[in-house]
């Protein structure tokens, strides 16, 4: 028996993990000549060429549209202004439900909102962990619009049988890439699988420029509208430039600014080689902690290119005898923080997010004003009861059975690799002692 650093034993690592840098001489570079250039920002709020943004947006715009073999691609500053303008593009408006996933970070499903429409939780397939189609298909209504899905982890959803509802019923549907660039669904790549897809440049996605984000679409009345709403709107609409109907021309400033173009450039360049080697740390570290009974993988679909944002994994208490967080906390205890990230404790978390239906925002229906609004909105009509929400798969994985880790980024060496499995072989050889 070995004394676990939980109760005072000594941890098998007293060393951080590596923190994961993807910036480069390259991108400096690039945001000197910007800098030098004295133009920040490139973005006019009037009926001009740059109404559409800078040199660098504009290029970048180009190359994103190139890299992932689709026509439109509208550069902004968040995942989750990609995200707001998305439905506003696609006309959704008071009273409409969009069907969406607990699962998952909270913009997708704050999006709706916006435009205030209804938020209607879809829970998830315990394999792919993305919204289940059978469950989509169960909640349509005659007020149904869209279906956000989301690319959880890395993996895809199910675009096929999301499109097969979708014609069905008339829907738009959005997939939220924000976690899944570089990822491929029979042959295709994550988030251009359906009407529109949003990819993140934040600070924690695979690839970034600190902040931003990318919308992508087939659709040119699509990309007309998600340009306008990107830059005022119809406060600045032209002849030649404006879409043909204007619902929901409300303007924003999503803008991107030269120096995340420009970083975002480069980034994009590097995305295959840093997918390439994630992919190797993933294999090695499913390897390790696969060697603990009580640890299982998620079964691989086929025809799926996984990019693994972070690696889930399912833990059996039965099989433990004890419960999950103990047993991870026993983990973590034995191992150390990731570099620049000293404050965030060891990178393994257990159950992702708190189903979202449980916020406030829902629970309490407090989203604009004290009035329940839209919620309690003519045009909606229903009495959504969020507490009533329950989403028994998620639940599920959120209470008792999902794990997860990011520590599967580039930069992470054999021994860091060996030093994860080492920490569960530990705990699991001495679990008798946290009973
Ligand atoms: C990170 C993330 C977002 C938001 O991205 P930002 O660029 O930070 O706004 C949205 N959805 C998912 C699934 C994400 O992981």
């Amino acid at each position: 028996m070995q004394k676990l650093a939980i109760q005072g034993g000594k941890k098998i690592r007293t060393k951080p993990f590596p923190a994961h840098i993807t910036i480069g001489e390259e991108e400096i570079a690039r945001v000197r000549e910007v800098m030098e250039s004295g133009v920040l920002s490139g973005f006019i709020g009037a009926d001009h060429p740059r109404f559409l943004g800078g040199d660098q947006v504009r290029a970048l715009e180009d190359e994103w549209s190139k890299y992932y073999d689709v026509k439109y691609a509208i550069a902004v500053n968040s995942a989750t202004s990609g995200l707001f303008a998305a439905l506003g593009a696609i006309g959704i408006g008071p009273g409409d439900e969009v069907i969406v996933p607990p699962y998952t970070m909270s913009a997708t499903v704050v999006a709706p909102l916006i435009y205030n429409a209804i938020p209607v939780f879809a829970d998830i397939d315990p394999i792919t962990l993305c919204i289940d189609p059978n469950q989509v298909e169960k909640l349509i209504t005659k007020r149904t619009k869209a279906i956000i899905g989301v690319d959880l982890f890395g993996h895809p959803i199910d675009a096929d049988a999301l499109k097969a509802i979708a014609q069905k019923h008339d829907l738009f549907i959005i997939e939220d890439a924000a976690q899944a660039p570089g990822a491929f669904y029979k042959g295709k790549a994550c988030g251009t699988l359906v009407d529109i897809g949003v990819y993140s440049l934040n600070y924690h996605k695979h690839i970034h420029s600190g902040e931003g984000g990318i919308i992508v679409t087939n659709n040119k009345e699509l990309a007309q509208k998600l340009r306008m709403i990107r830059n005022h709107a119809e406060s600045v609409i032209s002849k030649n430039a404006s879409p043909s109907e204007l619902i929901n021309m409300i303007g924003f400033n999503y803008r991107m600014t030269e120096i995340e173009a420009a970083i975002a450039r480069v980034q994009l360049t590097k995305l295959k080689g840093l997918l390439e080697q994630r992919k190797q740390i993933v294999h090695k570290i499913e390897k390790e902690i696969t060697s603990v009974p009580c640890i299982s993988l998620l079964p691989q679909q086929e025809d799926v290119e996984n990019v693994h944002y972070v690696l889930p994994f399912i833990f059996d208490e039965e099989v433990a005898g004890v419960s999950r967080n103990t047993f991870i906390e026993a983990v973590k205890a034995e191992l150390e923080y990731t570099e620049l990230r000293e404050t965030e404790g060891v990178k393994i978390t257990c159950g992702y997010v708190k189903p979202l239906y449980h916020l406030p925002i829902f629970k309490n229906q407090t989203a604009y004003g004290d009035v329940k609004c839209p919620f309690s909105c003519p045009y909606y009509g229903e009495a959504l009861d969020y507490t009533r929400v329950y989403a028994p798969v998620c639940e599920e994985m959120y209470e008792k059975k999902l794990v997860l880790t990011e520590l599967v980024t580039p930069g992470m060496t054999d021994e860091d690799i060996e030093d994860i499995g080492k920490a569960f072989r530990k705990v699991w050889e001495n679990r008798e002692a946290l009973r």
